[in-house]
């Protein structure tokens, strides 16, 4: 099983719980509705690695996200994360109805900063990506159409959350190719504070 890191500890996700379509401008970038219920998907275990990984094939992009780590149906810790997605492959799956797990769930399609306690009050909470220096996405508590709380009461009302699954809660704008020898930092804040900062270097 692959681990994330959360307290310097090593904890084992039996499943990440992935929300789509949580933030307007992404919405509108993607061309698509906004929905009238949490769009919901899942990445397994077997998806997270600590390694950014480029595809030349099936180009993949990057979605970086606020995540939550589920302690006993709470939100237990915090982190960033990058939901990985095969997009030509995903839109023609959701042209065609289909799900979208060749899309979204692959191997090394979900990477992960450490985790560390999540503040109780989440409402000043910011994020950024940059790449190569530059200010790429920017995500921040009052973006989110659905926040931190309702999401999970929302999953829990069908899904069992173990201890240790994460919820990513949807990316902002600004979604794009993950490029060989590109440096991405995530940076997540809470009140301007700097909570986690991680950087990686993407490998072919
Ligand atoms: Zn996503």
């Amino acid at each position: 099983m692959n681990h994330i890191e959360y307290k310097g500890r090593n904890i084992c996700p039996s499943k990440i719980v992935c929300v789509g379509r949580n933030y307007v401008e992404h919405i509108e970038e993607l061309n698509n509705e906004i929905p009238s219920e949490l769009v919901v998907f899942i990445k397994p275990n077997s998806a997270i690695s600590n390694d950014l990984v480029c595809n030349k094939i099936d180009q993949i992009h990057y979605e970086c996200e606020i995540c939550f780590l589920i302690y006993g149906n709470a939100i237990a810790g915090i982190g960033i994360g990058l939901d990985l997605t095969k997009r030509a492959i995903q839109t023609e799956l959701k042209n065609k109805g289909l799900p979208w797990e060749r899309a979204k769930s692959f191997d090394k399609s979900a990477v992960f900063s450490e985790f560390v306690s999540a503040p109780e009050d989440l409402t000043g909470v910011t994020m950024e990506l940059h790449i190569n220096g530059e200010l790429i996405q920017f995500a921040t508590y009052d973006l989110m159409l659905n926040k931190p709380s309702q999401v999970l009461e929302e999953l829990l009302s069908f899904l069992s959350i173990e201890n240790g699954d994460v919820v990513m809660s949807g990316t902002p704008k600004g979604v794009g190719v993950v490029n060989e020898g590109d440096v991405f930092t995530g940076k997540l804040f809470n009140h301007g504070r700097v909570l986690v900062e991680k950087t990686w270097a993407v490998a072919v």
